[in-house]
């Protein structure tokens, strides 16, 4: 635990808070909402002791005296050891019973309790208080002694292992042992005999172990246990699952102490654990399950086979309807399933713990909406208990429970883009093509680039080895819905050989992998997937009707529209994911990133040509113009020699400008057709179309390919025609590298350079608009100029998009309303927003980018030293998945402001990976923004978090 624990909270007149709540007799110092205070079983165990539900007595030391623990260097401080003292008494006269006492002895539990569950993380200590004279008192008073060696024998083994530091294997040997000596095939099967002769060998273990006798002092094992418990709230394997579900290490841990119940006393008694409702599916049935004759632990470390519950109706009746009246109680009490654990001593039934129990994203959604139906939740309530991330999971395939548990977990990865995927490792894009039509592959790679497109359309899932949340890989395939797990460093891939190596594991191509895209982890074989009934409706596989899950999923949707005042749009670049985002909810697409467009198949040999040309046409161009400036200012005798220049230009530039203009031409109609179908999928919805913005590289071909492909040439004919291209192409290729492409000629830079590239985009949007509203339907463009540090660099491809709209109108004779904006990424633009909005109707945030760039942190690679910034505390998050308020967050609250100061009523709007992040989402509603646009899948979830950040606010 950090050194910078908090001081414990005085009040104003300085006195400390009470460290100690008792409960017991009906009574209890404590209540529900005192979590943060008691711990969530702290918390309810007062609650349901004042509401007349059969608990142990016991007390509850605070989770703030846990940080005094800390502070003090692992000692409690004296006053709240005196303060327990007093609740031990009290609670030793309540009962009639003393801890220690032989022949009369009270037995207690410690258990742990942190404000926000860790399951199975810290540690309990059962049985406490026995030793050799009080375990005979206990099997006179009980006149059961087999029962009382064998609390005793499981007290040795949990306090060894807990707080003596005895490794719990050297105990559970001696057990192995005396089951094999005595015959028994299971723990029960030994007799008091067996036990006796078992306690008094672990006991000879232990002191060979620690060099001294096992704690005999009841008081003693009191207090030892209890630092125990609370030092468990630092072991490596609590501070890593805090790190994983992000909670914070301040919040320590409460401890229970509580009187013993016994469901190991024999015939009528009993232990298990339930839920109120089915935490997998959300149905309202009773679920559950029990062991007779057992304690707690045994039903968790799965020794024996419990039984459904239903059977203990019939064991147990009537514990088993107390049960089940006592549990609907807390049900509606608390207003939410609870998960429970019970226990049976000699048919009295005792509650020893009810929380709130975790779910699944279809269990939440059911249970969620079925309690509006039941009157227990207002939809307001309804909507603060569906996480975001629930949805994600509703829509998203996911891999079966119980098949995931048959499988090696091989390694975890960034959980990049949810889902569920399993199929043959593939490693290069062409096999995923190839064979991906006809059977299930999984696309592996370094790292994808643009060229992967194809094969990750046709892979069930991607993994990649390097690159961040906002890598390629992840970018695209959250667009495309499809599961990845990308960063995932502990692959190291041979291409060549086609082998990964995974640890000490080596896969082949065609090994299984299957891959869960909403935790990153990587599993061996084929893991069973479940496809989602939601996207089953969408598709046409499933009417409404026939889809419970879905109409629950549009009813929580619709009480979303209801409240919250942030819109949503999609990022989507093809009419088929617009279809599937507006069948999701989008109010628009806040970004379609045309060069997406130009990967397909039939577009890369144009665009390659034009970029190969671009630079010549331009030079030629400049070149013509300037002699043709000349000429019409030259006297007479100079023209001829200009003339002749003239013509020169005009010869040499003829085939780099006709190549160029020509690679846009074929360029044009491909794109007005991808616009076109955008703007009907759209329904009429405002549809935002940015300007090419790729680093160039990434559409050319590889510069090793292209040396290869020369070596293949040499070895054959000398003067191949195909010699000539490929030089020049590597040439081209050489000059076009960059460093870093992502801070290179990319965005509006190419546009300013090559003006008719944002033209024939420009008119490819009119055209396309034209075509659409002369069908007599509504049609919205927005044109959105990328990576702009300078309102100059926006006034000039603004004037270009003007002249083309004016010509388009003209020509077509169709009127379009149609906006103008740009996105605000690099910090410049965001500290001069004031002087961009002079040119801009709307401005979106490019999140991805200002983050890279206010950071100085390369989108591309970034994943090398990331993790452990997060890991080890300079972060608190990986700032490409959840907005960095602090910095980047100011930067966009003031460009927001100067923004709309400068044009009052600007539309404000998000469309880096932010836009469906539920906390980046609640920024952006506090900061006034208008809309969030984010990958169609995650519009569901984006819904929901603007409507739980409005709620928040009112
Ligand atoms: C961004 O930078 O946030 C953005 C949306 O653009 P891209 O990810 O395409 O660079
Ligand atoms: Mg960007």
């Amino acid at each position: 635990m950090s050194r910078a624990m908090v001081e414990p909270d005085r009040a104003a007149g300085g006195a400390a808070r009470k460290s100690v709540y008792f409960f017991g007799d009906g009574r209890a110092d404590g209540n529900a909402r005192m979590r943060d205070l008691l711990g969530g079983k702290g918390a309810g165990l007062a609650e349901m002791m004042s509401a007349g539900i059969p608990v142990p007595p016991g007390y509850t030391i605070t989770t703030e005296a846990c940080r005094r623990f800390f502070d003090a260097g692992g000692r409690l401080p004296a006053g709240i050891v005196r303060e327990e003292e007093a609740m031990l008494a009290r609670l030793e006269r309540l009962l009639g019973r003393r801890l220690g006492d032989p022949e009369n002895p009270l037995l207690l539990s410690v258990r742990s309790g942190a404000p926000i569950s860790m399951p199975g993380m810290m540690d309990t200590i059962l049985n406490l208080g026995l030793n050799d004279l009080t375990v005979e008192g206990l099997a006179r008073k009980t006149r059961n002694a087999r029962f009382a060696f064998d609390s005793y024998r499981r007290f040795i083994q949990m306090f060894s292992d807990v707080v003596l530091g005895i490794p719990r294997g050297i105990l559970e040997r001696e057990l192995t042992s005396e089951k094999r000596r005595a015959k028994a095939a299971e723990d029960v099967d030994l007799n008091e005999e067996h036990l006796r002769g078992l306690v008094a060998r672990m006991r000879r273990v232990v002191r060979e172990e620690i060099g001294r006798d096992f704690p005999q002092d009841a008081r003693a094992q009191l207090s030892e246990a209890r630092d125990a418990v609370f030092r468990s709230w630092d072991t490596e394997r609590a501070v890593h699952y805090r790190r994983l579900n992000g909670i914070a290490d301040t919040l320590g841990t409460a401890v229970n102490v509580q009187a013993m119940v016994f469901g190991n006393l024999g015939s009528t008694s009993a232990t298990g654990v339930g839920f109120t409702r089915d935490p997998s599916t959300g149905e309202p049935s009773f679920y559950g399950e029990y062991l007779m004759n057992a304690q707690g632990e045994d039903v968790v470390a799965g020794i024996r086979t419990p039984h459904a519950i239903e059977s203990m109706e019939r064991e147990l009746p009537e514990a088993y309807a107390q049960l089940r009246e006592i549990t609907g109680r807390l049900e509606r009490h608390y207003r939410d399933v609870q998960d429970f654990e019970f226990t049976v001593e000699e048919g009295r039934l005792f509650m020893l713990q009810t929380r709130r129990a975790a779910r699944t994203g279809i269990a939440a959604l059911r249970i969620a909406v079925d309690m509006v139906d039941e009157g227990l939740l207002s939809k307001r309530e309804a909507l603060e208990r569906v996480e975001p991330d629930h949805l994600d999971q509703v829509l998203h395939p996911v891999l079966d429970p119980a098949a995931r548990k048959r499988h090696v977990l091989l390694a975890k990865g960034l959980p990049a883009s949810p889902g569920a995927s399993a199929g043959a490792v593939v490693f290069t894009s062409e096999e995923a093509v190839r064979r991906g039509q006809k059977e299930r592959v999984i696309l592996v790679r370094a790292e994808t680039s643009p060229d992967d497109i194809a094969g990750m359309d046709a892979a069930q899932g991607i993994l990649t080895a390097t690159g961040g949340m906002t890598s390629h890989a992840a970018v695209v395939a959250r667009g495309m819905g499809k599961c990845c797990v990308a960063g995932c460093t502990a692959l190291r891939i041979d291409e060549a050989k086609r082998i990964l190596r995974i640890g000490n594991r080596t896969l082949r191509e065609d090994a299984f992998l299957s891959l869960d895209g909403s935790t990153g982890e990587v599993l061996e074989g084929d893991v069973a997937t479940s496809d989602s009934e939601v996207v089953r409706v969408l598709t046409g596989k499933l009417t409404p009707k026939q889809a419970p899950l879905y109409q629950r999923f549009e009813r929580l949707m619709a009480w979303c529209d209801e409240v919250r005042r942030l819109r949503v749009r999609a990022n989507a670049d093809i009419p088929r994911d617009a279809k599937i985002a507006r069948s999701l909810g989008a109010e628009g697409i806040g970004l379609c990133r045309t060069e997406h467009m130009f990967f397909a198949e039939d577009r890369i040999p144009h665009v390659v040509t034009m970029i190969l040309n671009a630079k010549e046409a331009r030079d030629a161009r400049l070149q013509i113009r300037r002699i043709e400036e000349d000429l019409a200012q030259a006297p007479r005798s100079e023209r001829p020699g200009l003339k002749a220049e003239l013509t020169r230009a005009r010869a040499e530039g003829r085939a780099a400008i006709r190549d160029f203009d020509g690679a846009l031409k074929k360029l044009l109609p491909l794109q007005r057709a991808d616009f076109r179908g955008l703007f009907l999928a759209m329904e009429g919805t405002p549809v935002t179309i940015r300007t090419l913005d790729p680093p160039l590289h990434e559409f050319l071909p590889k510069r090793e390919q292209l040396l290869a492909e020369m070596a293949a040439l040499g070895r054959s004919r000398k003067g191949d025609p195909r010699r000539p291209r490929l030089e020049r192409t590597l040439a081209r290729v050489d000059e076009l590298h960059e460093l870093n492409p992502m801070l290179g000629f990319r965005g509006c830079r190419l546009g300013l350079l090559h003006p008719e590239i944002t033209r024939m985009q420009a008119r490819a949007i009119f055209e396309a608009a034209a075509q659409v509203a002369k069908r007599g339907l509504p049609v919205h463009p927005e044109i959105m100029i990328p990576l702009i540090g300078d309102k100059e660099e926006l006034r000039r491809q603004r004037a270009e998009v003007e002249a083309v709209a004016r010509e388009v109108m003209a020509r077509l004779k169709t009127a379009i309303p149609y906006t103008i904006g740009t996105m605000i990424e690099i910090p410049r633009a965001a500290v001069l927003a004031d002087e961009v909005a002079e040119h801009a109707d709307f401005f979106s945030f490019g999140t991805n980018d200002l983050t890279q760039m206010t950071f100085g942190f390369s989108r591309d690679d970034c994943g090398r030293f990331l993790p452990d910034y997060v890991e080890s505390g300079i972060l608190p998050h990986d700032p490409f998945v959840s907005l960095d308020i602090r910095g980047v967050g100011v930067l966009i609250q003031r460009a927001a402001f100067a923004g709309r100061r400068s044009k009052p009523g600007l539309k404000i709007g998000v469309c880096g990976e932010h836009g469906g992040d539920p906390a980046s989402i609640a920024f952006f509603e506090q900061t006034g923004l208008d809309y969030v646009s984010c990958s169609p899948f995650r519009v569901p979830v984006a819904r929901l978090a603007a409507a739980r950040a409005a709620l928040a606010r009112a």
